[in-house]
């Protein structure tokens, strides 16, 4: 018999649509990594204001990129980053700094190649669910399973307050979808979920009854 290659599961979508808790859930029900590519984009960030390297002096940003060693791994199921030596905690991701300046950082296409490079590591030898802005479009485009998950934008402001975070995710989205390199967009073939009024479990079986096994 031959052996099936590893499912590979791109999950898309602007800030806040819910894409995050859905590639988790998909991830424990299938028994894949889940791994969010955007908290690869967050850690270096947080290291470049760590450094105390101005955001918008690109080629400060370049010198730091050059010299930082970022190794991208797994503790259980879940995807880990260990950026200048240290590991991330879910904290210093979603510090406020951080979201202020995550989307100028990921517009920076050296600083994308980089990542992409760590990304497409983790599909090569196991299943992946990865979500993020451009993972159907140029990490895995190849992949038969790619979903795009939206929420209306007063939905999505909502459940980011309600996480008590402070983050200007219109603002974010702006930036994400005007950059020239990797903007977010719906990728093609991609199966578009609108979670504004699904629960998490809802969006979780309905991307797992259209999952195909090639
Ligand atoms: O998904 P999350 O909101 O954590 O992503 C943080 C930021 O990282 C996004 O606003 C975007 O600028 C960047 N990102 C990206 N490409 C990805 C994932 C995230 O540019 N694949």
């Amino acid at each position: 018999m031959e052996e099936s290659n590893p499912l590979i599961i791109a999950i898309d979508g602007p800030a806040a649509s819910g894409k995050s808790t859905v590639a988790r859930g998909v991830a424990q029900r299938l028994g894949l990594v889940f791994v969010s590519s955007g908290a690869m984009y967050r850690a270096f960030t947080w290291w470049v204001l760590e450094n105390g390297v101005d955001p918008s002096d690109r080629s400060a940003v370049l010198d730091l990129l050059n010299r930082t060693e970022f190794v991208c791994g797994k503790d259980g199921r879940e995807g880990t980053i260990d950026i200048g030596g240290k590991r991330m905690t879910d904290a210093e991701l979603s510090a406020t700094a951080v979201n202020g300046s995550v989307s100028r950082i990921a517009s920076i296409p050296e600083v994308r190649e980089r990542l992409v490079a760590e990304q497409r590591r983790y599909g090569a030898d196991s299943g992946v669910v990865m979500e993020g802005r451009d993972i159907g479009s140029v990490v895995f485009p190849d992949t038969p399973n790619k979903f795009y998950i939206d929420a209306a934008p007063e939905v999505r402001a909502a459940r980011r307050r309600a996480q008590g975070i402070i983050d200007s995710v219109s603002e974010r989205d702006r930036m994400d979808s005007s950059r020239s390199t990797s903007p977010l967009l719906i990728p093609e073939g991609a199966v578009l979920v609108d979670s504004s009024h699904l629960t998490a479990e809802e969006v979780v079986s309905r991307v797992i009854d259209m999952i195909v096994q090639e």
